[in-house]
This record gives structure tokens, C-alpha cells and sequence, in this order.
């Protein structure tokens, strides 16, 4: 008996349809009819088969602050609005209900699996293991105190408690998060990458995001932002770096020769006005590159398919070369290679791959006639069209009814934070 059968699913490979069975979050069978009974079956006629979106690079409790100091630079946005609001309110209660609305706009959105970095991320932990979908929890560190610690070695050593309870978990896993150069020092780095090592698991922090932080990083270290990370020996296959926008011939191949992965933001770094990562030069140089959105604040959303369309556009705009990256390639980036970097075997509809998926509804004018599906999924599609998440072959999402969150009540708690947040930003002007 099979857990899950979808049947009669386009598959974007095959011109005609097939069915899919699942058995313990895996697919165990991909052929024309399987006659094998399931406990629960959803009928696809008419929609196509994609593997779901591994978003690498997020802060997704800010969706509460999603549309604040919008047309700000990086370093103005967070020392002007976002430090501000996170000194303020940043409280479990805070990271809960902001997942709450990032999780159910990831789901609806075809993502299930979010690479995150904040604070208290057993809020996260909380709202991503009701919901059914993988996460990444980074234990953010800086050197300067905030509500979760007072110093650099407490950081530490609550990352190595936050580890020890989320190691093991079926969908969840623990990842330390030194937040960038610029915020932590070497010494830091050095421990974070000590600890993540100890507990063999991924370390994941900003890297060469902006000019003004290579300058920075020049002045203070009189090295690069990768070439310092080298320097202090944290680079490694585990080592996860989001943005890399600037980076020299040199720097590029430090990545390479490390294994270190690439968590390509380009909505982030276009709005920020970070630049443009060269990531079809990464991937010629054999860089594994992934895909993430970054927080909901500075994208300003967690659309993977808006996301992906971006990339593989920016691409062959900057390169004029229109084969710069093609829709193929964009979405192995987006799906595979992201379960790829941590270690998950999923980004393939084939028999052994773990069952994320998604069902696309293309019976709408912009997706007809419909004769390239991977290549109108990126280039017409939109998240909306998104009918049905798979988790691990659990249903997330159907006929676009989230199944395992209360959508009404994701609404009601955004605005009660709308009027908390609202009401501060009011007393700020007039005092
Ligand atoms: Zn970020």
C-alpha cells in the first residue's frame, strides 16, 4: 500500500502523463499506471509535475517588518529601521508569528525547505514542525549584545545547547550562523566554525555583499571578504556564504577549491542596491550555487519562482548573451542543488528522491499553449499557479488550501503586529 499516488501528472520531461507513488516520503514509483492502491490519492489531470523550491537564504520571521524603509541602501535600512524594530520587539513571541506568515507564503509558494538566520529560532522550530516543511535553523551570531546575549561566548555556548535539541530531527536541523565579517570578529568566526565542526553541522553567513563591506573588511583586515574567511580557515564544503556579489578571479577560485556553496539573492541584492552576483561565471568555475530570496524585508517576498526567473534574465542581461543560464539550469538551481548543499536527496522526480514536489495549474491562458514546461514554468508562471505542495510526501498545500496551517489565522496575527509595530513607528516621530 502506498502512503501517496498522484495520478495522471504531466511530468515536464514526458509529452504524456503519469502516475507517482510515494511510500515513506519517498518515490518509490514513477510509471503510466500504477494499479497499487494508496491511502490517499490526488487526482493531476491537467496540472504538471515540478520537484518544489529549496529556499537557501532567508530571515523569515521579517516578514513582520516586510514593506518598512523600502528604497533604503543596506546599511541605512538596517541601522535606520530594522535594528531599530528588532531592539524593540524581538522576542520568541516575534520570531513565532513572523514564521507563522513567512511559512504559510513559502508554502503557497512552492517551497519546502527554508535555509534560516535569526534569533530564537525555537520559535522557528515550533511553527516549521506544525507546518510540515524543512528547515535550516541558524543560531545567529554577532559580537554585540542583543536580547538573546550579552557577548560572543554566550552566543556560543547557547548555539551549542540550540544544536544538541535540534540534531536529529526528521525535517529540521541545526545550522551556527555567524552573521558577516563586518559583525563578527575573527575570533568569532573562528569558534562558530569550531563548533559547527565539532557537531558536523553547516555554518552559513553573509559574505561580500556590498562594496562598502569590501572596503570595510580591506581597511580593518586588509584582506577580502572571502580571502579573510580563508585566512581564518573557515571554508569548507559545509561552509554556506549568501550574496557573494563582489568577488575577485582569486576569491572565486578560494570558493571552488573549498566546495564552499554560493546562496545567490538576486531580488535582495537589486533592491538593496548590492549588485549583481556573477553566478553564470560561479558556475562555469564548477561553484555549487543555490537559491535563496533573503528576508522578506529587502525582497519583498519569498517567492522562489519570481526569484528564479530573475536570476537566469539578470544573467544573460549582464552577459548579453542569452544563453548566459537557461531555464533548465535555473531551476536545477533552485530545486536540486539547494537539498543538494545540506545534504538532502531530493530537486528530482525520480524513483529513490525524496517526494517534494509541486503541482502546477496550467490551465490558464498565460501558461497555454503550453509546449516548454520547464521553460514556461520560469518565464510565465507565476507562484500563484501553484496548486499542490508535497513535503516529504505530505500534503501541504491542495487545490490551494494550505493543509497544514490555518490561513485566517496567519491573516489575524499580521494584523495585530501591524497595529504594535504601527503604533511604535508613530511615538519614534513624534517624540
Ligand atoms: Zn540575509
Amino acid at each position: 500500500m502506498l502512503d501517496l499516488l498522484i495520478k495522471s501528472a504531466l511530468l515536464p520531461e514526458k509529452g504524456y502523463p503519469v502516475d507517482v507513488g510515494i511510500s515513506r516520503g519517498i518515490i518509490v514509483d514513477v510509471s503510466e499506471h500504477i494499479k497499487e492502491e494508496a491511502k490517499y490519492t490526488i487526482r493531476a489531470e491537467g496540472k504538471v509535475l515540478f520537484p518544489s523550491f529549496a529556499n537557501m537564504h532567508t530571515h523569515i520571521s521579517m516578514s513582520l517588518l516586510r514593506g518598512l524603509g523600502a528604497d533604503l541602501p543596506l546599511m541605512d535600512w538596517l541601522q535606520k529601521v530594522i535594528w531599530v524594530l528588532e531592539g524593540e520587539f524581538i522576542s520568541p513571541e516575534f520570531v513565532r508569528d513572523g514564521a507563522l506568515i513567512g511559512v504559510a507564503e513559502a508554502i503557497r509558494s512552492g517551497t519546502t525547505l527554508f535555509m534560516d538566520m535569526y534569533f530564537f529560532e525555537e520559535a522557528v522550530a515550533e511553527v516549521a514542525e506544525r507546518a510540515g516543511i524543512r528547515a535550516g535553523l541558524g543560531f545567529g551570531i554577532l559580537d554585540f549584545p542583543t536580547r538573546v546575549a550579552k557577548s560572543p561566548k554566550e552566543y556560543l555556548q547557547r548555539a551549542r545547547g540550540f544544536i544538541k535539541a535540534f540534531k536529529n530531527h526528521e525535517l529540521l536541523f541545526p545550522v551556527v550562523c555567524p552573521h558577516a565579517v563586518y559583525t563578527c570578529s575573527p575570533d568569532t568566526f573562528r569558534r562558530s566554525f569550531e563548533l559547527a565542526s565539532e557537531e558536523d553541522v553547516y555554518l552559513h553567513t553573509h559574505t561580500a555583499e556590498t562594496q562598502s563591506e569590501i572596503e570595510a573588511c580591506l581597511e580593518k583586515f586588509q584582506k577580502r571578504p572571502v580571502e579573510h574567511l580563508h585566512a581564518m580557515g573557515v571554508l569548507s564544503q559545509k561552509t554556506l556564504m549568501a550574496h557573494v556579489v563582489w568577488t575577485t578571479e582569486e576569491e572565486r577560485e578560494l570558493i571552488r577549491e573549498s566546495g564552499a556553496k554560493v546562496l545567490h539573492c538576486p531580488e535582495s541584492n537589486l533592491k538593496l542596491a548590492s549588485g549583481i552576483a556573477p553566478v553564470s561565471d560561479y558556475l562555469k568555475r564548477g561553484i555549487h550555487v543555490c537559491l535563496g530570496t533573503d528576508g522578506p524585508a529587502s525582497n519583498d517576498n519569498l517567492d522562489m519562482l519570481e526569484e528564479m526567473s530573475l536570476m537566469t534574465k539578470l544573467q544573460k542581461g549582464t552577459n548579453l548573451d542569452a544563453s548566459a543560464m537557461d531555464a533548465r539550469t535555473a531551476l536545477r538551481i533552485a530545486t536540486e542543488e539547494g537539498f543538494r548543499a545540506v545534504g538532502i536527496k531530493a530537486g528530482r522526480i525520480e524513483v529513490g528522491y525524496e517526494a517534494d514536489l509541486i503541482l502546477l495549474d496550467v490551465q490558464k491562458p498565460h501558461l497555454q499553449p503550453l509546449y516548454e514546461p520547464i521553460s514556461q514554468l520560469v518565464y510565465s508562471a507565476k507562484s500563484s499557479d501553484i496548486d499542490t505542495v508535497i513535503c516529504k510526501g505530505k500534503v501541504l498545500m491542495e487545490k490551494g488550501e494550505l493543509k497544514t496551517l490555518d490561513q485566517e489565522e496567519v491573516l489575524s496575527v499580521a494584523k495585530r503586529w501591524k497595529e504594535r509595530i504601527r503604533d511604535f513607528l508613530k511615538s519614534k516621530i513624534f517624540t
